[in-house]
Formats: C-alpha cells, structure tokens, sequence
C-alpha cells in the first residue's frame, strides 16, 4: 500500500514536508520551514529556546509530532528535553527540491544518520548558508552536536563540547539530473526546473501504486532553458496517478520574464549617470546574472556582497551558471564592519581582518576587492547591492544625485514586509533615491500555466500544495481530474 501524508505546505506558501509510505518505506519530500506558521508565534527577539531542542517547534506546529519520533529528530535534542530516542532511523531519507528556507531548513533538526537527497548545487547553497548565517539552527551539512561535556584535557573536570570540535558529518547525498535512487519498492527521479535559485529539482516517485509527481517550486521562465518544460514532459511520460502541484501564484496572471527583468534593468542603468544600487535575493544567481549582463553591456562593474562572493566560491565547478568571481565586471564589495579598518590607513592586515568572519578574510585581499570609498569615488562605473539590511551603508557610500535604486524583489506580502518597505523608502527619500524602480519575475508559474501544466501531466488526482488558495484548482483542471485539498496530517492512500 502507498500513501501521501502533508505535514507542511498545506493552505500555506511554503513549508513543505510530504511524507510517501510504501512497503514499510518511508521517504520526505521537503523538510521546509513554514514562515507562515512561524511569524503566527515567533518575532525577530521572540525565538524558540536551543535548551528545549524541539520541544518549541512541537509545541507550536512548526515540527510534526510524528509516530517513531524517537527515530526521526536528533538524538541531542531528544535526549535533553528527556524523550525517547532510538538506536536506528526511522525513516529512510529526505529529498530536498532546492534550497529554499522553506523547502530545506528543518532538516536541521532531523537525527544526522538519515540521509538527504538533493543536487549539488543545493548541497553548496546550503554550505553557503550554514556558513554564513549566525542562526543556531542551521546544521545543515555539518551536526554539531549539541549539550555534550568532555572531560578537560588537562586537571579534572568536564568542558562542554562546542564548535568544531562538536561537528560530525550528516548523510547527505548529492543526486545528478535524472537518476533515480531506490528506497525498498520507492524509487525517486529527480529532473531539474526552472525556479528563482539554482540547482531546484521536481520528482517522479515510482511507487508500487504508480507514479507521484512532485512539482518542488517552479516557473516556466529563466536562463536555464526549458527545463520546466522537459520536466513536465516527463512527468506526462510516467503516467502518474497523482500529482502534488505548488500553487504559489494559482490567481495570478503572467508576469515578467527573466528576460524583461534584464531589459527593464538596462534601461533604467542607461539613464542612470551615477551610482546604481540595487536590492535582489542573494541567492538568486539568475537574478544576478540580468544584473550582471547589464553591468557588462553598460561598461560598469556589478559589485557583489560578501555573502554572494563566497557562494560564487562555492559554486565554481558546478552548473549554477553564476558569473565568475575574477570576472572584469565583477568586483566584491567588502563593507564596512565592527571597527570599520579597511578604509582607515595603517593598521596591519590581520588587525584589520579581525572586523571579518573567518569564512570573509580571504576576499579582502582579492584583486577586485572594493571598498565605499571606490564606490563613492567612481559612482558611474558600479552597480552594488545593498539590501535591506545594510542600508546603513548609503552613509558610507553616499550616492550623488542622479544615481538610482532598482527593487528587485517581491512585493510586500503581509504588513510587517510594508512596514520594512516604508522604512526602506525612508532611506531612499533621505539619499535621493526616491522614486525607486521596482523590477521583479517571480520564481513561480501563474495560474495559466499551472492549468497547462496539469493538463500535460494528466494524473489522476492533484493535490494542490505551497498555496493560500488550494481550492482554486478545483476550477483549472480538466474534466474527469480530481482535486484532493490535503488535510494537514491526514494519511491518503494512493
Ligand atoms: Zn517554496
Ligand atoms: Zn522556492
């Protein structure tokens, strides 16, 4: 017998965690965060406690409490809120569409025995983030492990266990386009789609009842070719009998494309004598790639964050098609931190580095390394990205008149994203950047090609996920398709 179970991604944008049983197999789709469900309790200094593992996270909804949880979430966690943990896993691996927060990020509170499933530029994004990030649940390639005592090297006593020495290894595999990995009777095909980062997946899970098609996150634009296309194709090849379909923008019509977000870009940089600043997601390669191509054709130098610059690191040698680092248009843009040394003159370079994270020294001394000083000095010749975050650094920079700020990230979803927008827009009115230009393509399909989608596929049932409005696919689908809106924990035989 084969079943579906949505424990995320159900009535929400986001969050997805969909568990397929099969012969006493069982695999995930997803472990994601619901943003959602967690702005409903948690707030910016309102956060679940590390001393309670998962409790927090149970307590709230944001992880299923699952039979056989013992054999599930990580054994510290477990063991230090006094509950049951198991000797063996409980379930067989997690497969992970792409790297976004709210696809992947829970896996962090999963047992490090389980393993993970995803492509290689997943994987890298992921080390990006758990590299970069200063959140404390963030174990996503590395485990560290956590409430442990050591006795002292030297004299007596115990230490707690912390840092690298705490690290181990998580099982995670990385799957090339097109393979398929057998789990018992389950075997999961992963084929690459077109979404806002790179390296995302769509699934065909075989199992003994017939094929599953899981969409992950896609749109049916961008760099990548027609890989939504291909993918679609072959899901219609398998002739499944169900298929879980995000919905993220099921009441939408066609919006821009990749290509008019370059276009738009290029033509606000033609007009721009100054300075271009620009705010896009920063894990969106595609993104900055349009930045990029009109950086290159307009003679300036697109000028990358830190963060963005030990992604491209990691990324070099895989197929994001991320521009490279050494690149004549790109430069690295290393900001001001802590002390603000490496635009005041004689103090020694490791003096300096102490302003840096570990994992941002070596950038410092790349050959196109620049600093608000060059911005400031040559205004005509950069596009930088500042985003919300380090709007503070207009003041270093400060941008002459007849410079632009170009928005090109979503538009505010709920209030607390306008009132992070009206503050922005301070910020720009202040430094005469206002009015800005808003320029985005969303990551996902419109309702349109949702319908086209399914109606190439042709399963038998769809179980809409990752939309506010599930029953808006009871309209799109063609005569004779069911519609299944899943139930939060309710188990469908398939
Ligand atoms: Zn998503
Ligand atoms: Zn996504």
């Amino acid at each position: 017998m084969s079943s579906l179970t949505f424990y995320g991604g159900v009535r929400e944008i986001g969050g997805n965690k969909i568990l397929v049983e099969d012969g006493g197999r069982r695999v995930w789709l997803d472990f994601g965060m619901s943003f959602s469900q967690s702005g409903r309790y948690f707030a910016e200094f309102l956060q679940p406690k590390k001393y309670n593992g998962v409790l927090d996270f149970l307590e709230v909804g944001l992880l299923p409490r699952l039979p056989d949880m013992g054999g599930f979430y990580r054994q510290d966690y477990l063991a230090h809120s006094g509950m049951e943990t198991w000797d063996g896993a409980a379930y067989d691996g997690v497969f992970l569409s792409h790297a976004h927060a709210d696809h992947s990020f829970y896996i962090h509170f999963l047992r490090r025995e389980i393993p993970i499933y995803a492509s290689e530029v997943s994987r890298q994004i992921m080390a990006a983030i758990e590299t970069t990030s200063s959140s404390g649940f963030a174990d996503f390639l590395n485990f560290k492990e956590t409430f442990k005592l050591r006795p002292k090297k030297a004299g007596e006593g115990l230490m707690r266990v912390r840092g690298e020495e705490s690290k181990l290894e998580r099982d995670f595999r990385v799957i090339q386009e097109g393979e398929k990995v057998f789990i018992g009777d389950i075997a999961i095909e992963a084929l690459a789609v077109n979404h806002s980062l790179p390296g995302a997946m769509g699934f065909i899970v075989h199992t003994s009842a017939g094929a599953v098609v899981y969409t992950g996150d896609l749109r049916f634009h961008g760099y990548g070719g027609d890989l939504t296309a291909r993918f679609a194709r072959k899901a219609a090849e398998a002739q499944p009998i169900a298929l879980i379909c995000e919905g993220t923008r099921i009441d939408e019509e066609a919006g821009l494309s990749e290509q008019d977000v370059q276009d738009r870009v290029g033509d606000v940089v033609q007009r721009t004598r100054n300075l271009v600043i620009a705010n896009y997601p920063w894990k969106d390669i595609e993104r900055m790639r349009s930045f990029y191509e009109v950086a290159r054709t307009s003679g300036r130098r697109l000028a990358l964050s830190l963060k963005q610059a030990y992604l491209l690191k990691l990324l070099e040698g895989t197929d994001a098609g991320a521009p490279s680092l050494d690149d004549d248009h790109v430069a690295i843009y290393i900001d001001r931190k802590d002390w603000g040394l490496i635009t005041k003159p004689g103090y020694p370079r490791d003096i300096v580095e102490q302003d840096y994270e570990a994992w941002e020294r070596e950038f410092l001394g790349y050959p196109n390394a620049v600093t608000c000083e060059d911005i400031h000095r040559d205004q005509g010749d950069f596009m930088v990205r500042i985003d919300f975050f380090d709007l503070t650094d207009l003041i270093d920079i400060r941008p002459a008149e007849g410079s632009c700020y170009i928005r090109s990230v979503t538009e505010p979803l709920d209030e607390e994203a306008e009132i992070e927008l009206e503050r922005a827009e301070n910020w720009l009115k202040h430094f005469g950047l206002y009015p800005y230009h808003q320029i985005h393509a969303s990551g996902h399909a419109s309702g349109l090609e949702i319908k086209r989608l399914i109606a190439e596929i042709g399963p038998k049932v769809v179980f809409p996920v990752h939309t506010e409005n599930p029953e808006r696919f009871i309209d799109i689908v063609p005569g004779g398709m069911r519609v299944v809106i899943p139930e939060a924990g309710k188990k469908y035989t398939i």
